[in-house]
């Protein structure tokens, strides 16, 4: 079992005479020794796989890694296996212990819409910088375990003193709804783990063996559960990379890795060498561009794969040829490699720079999947549905609640709601319980009255189902019942409505196969779909498609063929950044995004670039000049414009030629 791991991989696999922390760069085989590592304890040491815990960085490394133990148990069942994000294991631990918290286990997750419209509410005001600058204290706050009475002890100013207050009443808001935000799904474990004894005990007993991917991107939360869970007996395998720390915006800290050391005398470090993803050249760029920061741990890695292609990388006079020249070249590479849609990437720094990808490959009928942008879950159709979802689960949802009773609109105006807030606000009950209160009712008269009334009674007659009905069925009845068919089409033009009518009969499809597989019903699914749209898309894995990513969310991935597009001064490094004083964190995403290839790297980017409507002249990023020159071709860096648009169509008509013909 262990012939497929080179000898450091296997001592990796085998250690356990106390922690272990896998230290190494990209490609060498780290998240490999956590799929063995699993698979080892259950098979040859006897670990029950319901004591065995894996974290992943995303949903979709979860799901890869279970498949993967899958298969390596070779139809052995694995019942009772942990594998998933910090996020989700917050998740089954607070639907566990949600009572000691004052929560009910259906509790609401928020996504970050809805947490801003809060935040929106308490400050009164409409200035989005402002609201995200709150947001993001608390955030830093709930991430760095620092509770609202604690932000407001410490609060040195005036302003601290007033986000402190913001936060305070968040808090607040969020109990009365029932409802916990991203953040809340780390920290509300860690304060319980560090504050009950009992219910730590029981979660030890649980977890008998930990493992952790990514473990340079843990925050301080999601490291004090770590410490807690593990305590003295430190059964744990981390495997990390410092030179991939780029969550460090949203309160990752790499210096977790070093506090390991110190945490854990007895810790085990090993390392890794070979790459077994990566061309010699496409290594040799991400060393040297690594290399420009300061670094603790210096990682060199080396491949036997050969030197392969020169990196390519590619000037364009505009956003619209960059993205023209990517797909007719990798309509080209694909043509001549006889390869698949799916192994080819674009990466890319931002979402905003992917649409004029996703035009022109609409235009070429090339296929394509986005991750990390706009998520299924996050349009408009699937949230109206996801609202009515969250409000059978938990009636406490006071944002659901609205959005389900508002749409469609079934009489029960502004009015009516604004009396309903002022009502549950004064006797602290949630929108749902204050209807159906004498002293609420009694001020409105019958005809105002009677559409809430109904719909909160209609309400009440599904929630009845939910535990014993699959979701699909219920929401399929849901919707049949509110009509939600002839609503899009009174409201929107034909095309988009039925586009929108496709994707929620979608959703009610996947909540049908998921219940399948997964049993769950309609609480536990709300709580999954909460989770999904933390980070990611839908997995469209089985479809042989182009993948669109921002560097971020490929993270972990490898593809054969990368584009890395809009490598430019102000995007990569991001202006800000560079601002800000983290240039080395760009200089890692860099790093991370030269490493996700296998076989090609393509860098391009543009001379000007539209902005706010003007042409403004761009840099090619820093990070290009690091690269040894000798291992990259340049095109487009000098030629006439004009003349090269015309070649690139040319070349495009030739293209399209060859491939009709094939
Ligand atoms: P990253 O830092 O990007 O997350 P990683 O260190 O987790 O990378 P893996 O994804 O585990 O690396 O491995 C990279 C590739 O090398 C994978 O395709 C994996 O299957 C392969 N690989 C890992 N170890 C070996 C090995 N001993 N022999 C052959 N292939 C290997
Ligand atoms: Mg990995």
């Amino acid at each position: 079992m262990l012939s497929h791991l080179n000898p450091p991989q296997r001592e990796a696999v085998k250690y356990l005479d106390g922690p272990l922390l896998v230290l190494a760069g990209a490609g060498s085989g780290k998240t490999r020794v956590i799929t063995q590592k699993i698979v080892y304890l259950i098979e040859e040491c006897g670990y029950a796989p319901q004591h065995i815990t894996a974290i992943t960085f995303t949903n979709k490394a979860a799901r890869e890694m279970q498949e993967r133990v899958a298969r390596l148990l070779q139809g052995k069942p694995a019942r009772g296996l942990t594998v998933c994000t910090f996020h989700a294991l917050g998740v089954q631990i607070l639907r566990q212990e949600a009572g000691r918290l004052g929560y009910k286990p259906q509790f609401s997750i928020l996504d970050s819409a809805d947490a801003m419209q809060i935040v929106n509410e308490i400050l009164k005001t409409t200035d989005k910088q402002e609201i995200r600058r709150a947001q993001w204290r608390i955030s830093a706050w709930k991430n760095a375990l620092v509770s609202p009475t604690a932000a407001l002890d410490i609060a040195a100013t005036d302003i601290d003193a007033t986000y402190a207050k913001i936060y305070l009443r968040y808090q607040d808001t969020l109990k009365a709804y029932q409802a916990m935000d991203f953040d809340d799904l780390i920290r509300l474990p860690a304060e319980l783990f560090a504050s009950d004894a009992e219910v730590l005990e029981k979660w030890r007993k649980k977890l008998r063996y930990l493992l952790m991917d990514e473990y340079q991107d843990t925050n301080a939360c999601q490291y004090q559960i770590v410490k807690l869970l593990t305590g003295v007996s430190g059964a744990f395998t981390a495997v990390g990379d410092d030179d991939q720390a780029i969550y460090g915006w949203r309160g990752a800290d790499v210096k977790n890795l070093h506090q390991l050391h110190e945490d854990y005398p007895r810790l085990k470090v090993i390392q890794l060498t070979q790459n077994y993803r990566s061309t010699i050249r496409i290594l040799r760029a991400a060393n040297s561009v690594i290399a420009n920061n300061t670094r603790l741990y210096d990682k060199q890695l080396w491949s036997e794969h050969g030197h392969g292609d020169p990196l390519h990388v590619m000037a364009a006079r505009d956003e619209e040829e960059e993205a023209q020249n990517v797909v007719m070249r990798l309509l080209a590479h694909k043509f001549e490699h006889r390869t698949r849609y799916g192994d080819y990437a674009i990466l890319y720094r931002g979402n905003h720079q992917a649409r004029v990808f996703e035009q022109f490959l609409r235009n070429e009928k090339v296929p394509y999947v986005m991750s990390g942008g706009q998520s299924f879950f996050e349009k408009a159709e699937i949230k109206d549905i996801i609202a009515y979802m969250r409000l059978l689960a938990n009636s406490d949802d006071d944002p659901a609640f609205i959005r389900a009773v508002t749409t469609p609109r079934r009489g029960v105006g502004a009015a009516t709601l604004e009396k309903l807030g002022e009502y549950a606000g004064q006797r602290h009950v949630s929108l749902f319980e204050a209807a159906f209160e004498a002293g609420f009712q009694s001020q409105l008269p019958a005809r105002q009255l009677e559409p809430l009334i109904e719909f909160c009674n209609f309400i009440n007659a599904l929630e009845f189902r939910v535990r014993k009905t699959p979701a699909a069925e219920i929401m399929a009845d849901l919707l049949k019942a509110i009509a939600y068919e002839t609503y899009l089409f009174d409201s929107e033009e034909t095309r988009s409505a039925q586009n929108k009518w496709n994707n929620v009969q979608e959703f009610v499809g996947w909540l049908g196969k998921k219940g399948e597989e997964d049993g769950k019903d309609v609480i536990a699914l709300t709580q999954t779909i909460a989770l999904i749209t933390l980070l990611e898309n839908r997995d469209d894995a089985e479809i042989d498609a182009v993948r669109m990513s921002t560097i971020h969310a490929a993270k972990g991935l490898e593809f054969g063929h990368v584009f890395l597009v809009g490598a430019e001064e102000d995007i990569l490094p991001h202006r800000e950044a560079v601002e800000n004083g983290t240039l080395e964190e760009e200089r890692r995403l860099m790093y991370v995004a030269i490493t996700r290839a296998e076989r090609s790297l393509t860098i391009s980017f543009c001379k000007k670039r539209k902005r706010a409507g003007e042409f403004q002249l761009c840099e090619p990023s820093r990070f290009i000049s690091e690269i040894s020159q000798e291992d990259v071709r340049k095109t487009g860096q000098d030629a006439d414009p004009a003349e090269q648009r015309q070649q690139g169509n040319a070349r495009l008509a030739q293209l399209k030629a060859m491939l009709a013909g094939k």
